[in-house]
């Protein structure tokens, strides 16, 4: 049995790679620096793994900024407004490369970036390729090709990884019409061939190649293109050994047609889909090597060894150990560097600590699996198991994690509480004459200005600089000024501002009991941008009130209503790393009793407009679509159970940042928040016509102006986006509203924005 992992943080665990780039962009740093960490952290990755002692190391795993890009990069696929930064210009490669991801507004040129979006069903982004009809490809960067040779100076003969050329179709974009991203097949293939024929001549043996979209529902075009192309691969380069691997799911109807494709060997995540191992064993021919990813790629515990061992021994049973592979799930891109950063106790329990594995060690976790497998009667391999085996009981009855109360609160959950107690039209009526509003109702979304200055005293009162004390006093004044500020402005209700908070789910995370945090357990999101989730790691519970006291502050200020602001139960779990030992559903639902006292508590403290935030609501679909609805059901029910506590004249507000509903929009419906607020300006309100079709009911706010840039829109453009809102939507059920946060915004344009968005509001009012 061979090991292998099929990819390694890039960041460098202490992230090395952000510093140098930002250096880099900055003009702070020559090139040569860059590379120089580059090639650190490459060496630093590929040694080791090489000392734990896994057979196939990835190459070809790092990358500058994102894997899809270095692909595009590869085959050529640049389009044309870059093509001046070489030829024009005469800026090295790299410069071009960049620019792609983040555009290039230099000497005299302003050339917008690729687009980014997310990969698949994980919180990492990637650059979307872009294609034109009859485009051609050739080998632009060697990249994968230098890496396999560095490596090899290096004394580690490595596994190269590819994006599958199906995968890389089908993750871009047509940029005109007349053509299917597909059609371009034919063209690329030969560049990949290429490649591998390259790879080839430097000696490679095995390379994967990574297809995703196996994973997920795929039509018949695409099931033949993938047919055609590795029917194809295996005719150019018949010695070379293949290694096609697939990940974030189950085979599920696509097992059939790629147990047939004439590759060396087939990878499965078994972590995400472990019941596939049977129907996968069955299907695979006798000759076909199956690489089981059993160390899991996305979280942060702790492998279960015996679990692991029982489906490697299945395997075992069916296939000779020379067919078999033992790896991660997926790429651990998607894992933190390296438990070992970790040193702070009061962040991180011994305890917490020994139930936890990053990338580092689930390498190790790779190695031992297999070194038990083989010889499990070694009195070191049975300490290893026993270790092991002795963590996850600890972990199975701590009392840090398992809290009785907790669990029967979820048990005793009923329908009724998620239900409000009368319909909308009847809830409506009670706040209109409560909080009486006019028509086209102003608000904001939450946060305002996160300046250096607020970030800094949270920064001083963890360093001892301020005294809790002083610290609130800051707040206070700045609260009190946004509100006074909100008042003059002639908003209707207004918000506290969010100062208080370094991230709309930290904030949470660190008030509520079950969560943990790292100092360095930094994943990669886009380029240079790092984040670091929290860590659910026990049941979760509300010790004391969590946003009872600033928003109270807020309201004390002002006879207008101050909307209390929360994070929705949904959108803490999507982004932390969550427990593996009971489902996710679960997990949420004791979010969502928390977020529900909380909201009890707020509304006895006479706050009558309260918001639960929401915007990852539609990131957590299942990547196939038969899953949709049983994940939407529990998603919104768990955000009914946060909203359903209160008493009707109490108005529920929710928000996402995004406007895609057309495929979800009876679900965003059954949330039944009393007003929803959406991300609509840059789409020209045209994402309303899914409220409009299905005569949704309730209130929205689509946002009039786009908070991503400084950039301050007119009143008469605010006005006409809000006639195009009130075409579609009648006119008694709009807000009006920026398009989210204003946290990473200025205050001089941000006050300059909302003037213009009230002024707008009074128009149409004075229209009416
Ligand atoms: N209330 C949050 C804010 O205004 C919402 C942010 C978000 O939707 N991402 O910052
Ligand atoms: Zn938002």
């Amino acid at each position: 049995m061979l090991t292998h992992n099929l990819g390694y943080p890039r960041i460098g665990s202490k992230r090395q790679l952000k510093k140098a780039c930002e250096a880099y962009w900055a003009g702070k740093i020559p090139l040569n620096d860059l590379k120089k960490t580059a090639e650190e952290i490459r060496e630093t990755n590929w040694k080791l793994q090489q000392e734990a002692g896994l057979d196939l190391i990835p190459s070809n795993d790092f990358s500058f900024y994102d894997q899809v890009l270095d692909m595009a990069f590869t085959v050529g696929a640049i389009p044309e407004r870059y093509h001046e930064i070489l030829t024009e210009q005469k800026k090295p490669e790299i410069d071009l490369y960049f620019a792609m991801a983040r555009g290039y507004q230099k000497e005299g040129l302003d050339i917008i970036a690729m687009e980014m979006t997310k990969w698949f069903d994980t919180n990492y982004h990637y650059i979307v390729p872009e294609f034109t009809k009859g485009q051609q490809f050739k080998l632009f960067s060697t990249k994968v090709l230098d890496e396999f040779k560095e490596a090899k100076r290096l004394g580690v003969h490595t596994k190269p990884v590819l994006l599958g050329p199906v995968s890389f179709l089908l993750l871009g974009k047509e940029k005109e019409d007349g053509f299917h991203r597909l059609d371009l097949l034919k063209q690329l293939l030969p560049v990949y061939i290429d490649v591998l024929k390259k790879l080839e001549a430097l000696n490679a043996d095995w390379v994967q190649i990574d297809e995703p979209f196996l994973a997920m529902d795929l039509g018949d075009d695409e099931k033949s293109a993938v047919q055609w192309a590795y029917g194809e691969i295996k005719k150019a380069v018949p010695g070379l050994k293949i290694l096609l691997t697939t990940y974030f799911g189950s085979l599920g109807d696509n097992l059939g047609f790629v147990a047939g494709l004439p590759v060396c060997g087939l990878h499965v995540d078994l972590v995400r889909a472990p019941e596939q191992l049977d129907a996968v064993l069955e299907a695979i021919p006798p000759n076909m090597s199956l690489s089981l990813g059993v160390v899991d790629g996305r979280n942060i515990w702790k492998n279960d060894y015996q679990a692991s061992l029982e489906l490697i021994s299945k395997a075992r049973d069916n296939k000779q150990d020379d067919r078999l592979l033992i790896g991660s799930s997926c790429s651990l891109l998607h894992s933190p560097c390296d438990l070992e950063e970790e040193s702070d106790e009061e962040s991180l329990s011994a305890a917490l600590k020994s139930w936890l594995a990053f990338a580092r060690q689930k390498v190790n976790e790779i190695a031992e699996l297999r070194a038990i497998a083989m010889d499990s009667f070694s009195a070191q391999h049975k300490a290893l198991l026993e270790g092991n085996k002795e963590a996850l009981r600890s972990k199975a009855t701590s009392i840090q994690i398992h809290k009785p109360i907790v669990q029967e609160a979820v048990a005793g959950l009923r329908p009724i509480h998620g239900k409000r107690k009368n319909s909308f039209s009847s809830r409506k009526a009670l706040q209109a004459k409560h909080l009486d509003l006019p028509y086209f109702a102003t608000t904001t979304i939450g946060s305002f200005p996160q300046t250096k200055e607020v970030r800094q005293w949270r920064s001083q009162l963890k360093r001892g600089i301020l005294t809790e004390n002083q610290y609130d006093d800051n707040i206070k004044a700045a609260t009190e000024k946004a509100i006074r500020w909100q008042e003059e402005m002639d908003l209707d209700v207004l918000v506290h501002g969010e100062f208080e908070r370094n991230d709309m789910v930290e904030y949470f995370g660190e008030k509520l009991e079950g969560f943990a945090f790292t100092q360095n357990g930094w994943v990669q999101s886009y380029g240079s941008r790092c984040v670091k989730p929290p860590i659910i790691y026990g049941d979760v519970s509300r010790a004391e009130p969590m946003t009872l006291f600033w928003t109270k502050f807020a309201q004390s200020l002002t006879d207008k209503p101050v909307k209390g602001m929360l994070t929705g139960p949904v959108t803490i779990l999507q982004w932390s790393f969550v427990r593996n030992d009971q489902p996710r559903k679960t997990t949420c639902q004791q979010i969502a009793l928390a977020i529900r006292e909380e909201v009890k508590d707020l509304e006895n403290a006479g706050i009558h407009v309260i918001q639960i935030d929401e915007p990852a609501l539609r990131e957590g679909l299942p990547l196939r679509h038969a899953d949709w609805d049983n994940y939407l059901h529990w998603a919104v029910e768990c955000f009914r159970i946060s909203a359903s506590g209160v008493e009707d004249i109490t108005q529920i507000h929710t928000h996402m940042c995004y406007s895609e509903f057309n495929d979800i929009i009876e679900h965003i419906a059954a949330m039944d928040a009393d007003v929803i607020t959406i991300e609509c300006s840059r789409s020209q309100m045209e994402l309303l016509d899914a409220f409009a079709a299905f005569n949704y009911p309730n209130d929205i706010g689509p946002g009039v102006y786009d908070i991503h840039s400084p950039r301050v829109p007119s009143t008469a453009e605010m006005v006409s986006l809000l006639e195009k809102a009130k075409a579609v939507v009648p006119y008694q059920q709009l807000w009006v509203n920026p398009d989210c946060g204003l946290k990473t915004r200025g205050w001089e344009e941000t006050e300059e924005a909302l003037k213009r968005m009230v002024d707008a509001a009074k128009k149409l009012r004075a229209e009416m």
